[in-house]
């Protein structure tokens, strides 16, 4: 099988697990969110979601796709942060690690099993935890050569 196919598969069941415990309907709309949402590699904007989906002839208004990203977020889907001027989605596995390139924002996947266990053993408080991420800033190694090189000529 297909191990994207069957990440995506995973996380759409997650996804109708999660709305029907919250007594939400899991419609069309909210499933072609769900299926660009994961297919991202990297950092993405509300606009830039709305324009992919555009572009394949399909058309949401943004408060749907806003909405729904919010949604993901709170299934434990997607990530999200806020830069000054505005949030920015990406895909996460629950209980996972990854690394993010700060210069082409591309996101990579890392397995920590360690980390799981580690928030197993966590008391806090009067929270009830659905799931966690763990984001490495860096620079991949394509930038990190890019910068490199640009520094070697600057000499
Ligand atoms: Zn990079």
């Amino acid at each position: 099988m297909n191990p994207d196919h069957s990440k995506v598969h995973d996380a759409g069941e997650r996804f109708a697990r999660y709305l029907r415990e919250t007594g939400r309907r899991n419609t069309p709309e909210r499933q072609l969110v769900l299926s660009r949402a994961l297919a991202a590699r990297r950092f993405f904007s509300v606009e830039e979601l709305g324009e992919a989906i555009n572009a394949e002839g399909s058309h949401l208004a943004q408060a749907t796709l806003y909405a729904t990203l919010e949604l993901l977020c709170e299934a434990g889907l997607l990530g999200r942060k806020h830069t000054a001027r505005r949030t920015l989605y990406c895909p996460v596995a629950a209980g996972s690690a990854q690394t993010v390139c700060s210069v082409c924002g591309k996101v990579t996947a890392l397995k920590v099993p360690e980390l799981s266990a580690a928030l197993g053993r966590l008391q806090p408080g009067r929270f009830v935890p659905s799931g966690f991420y763990l984001e490495i800033q860096g620079m991949c190694s394509i930038c990190a050569r890019r910068q490199k090189k640009k520094s070697q000529k600057n000499i």
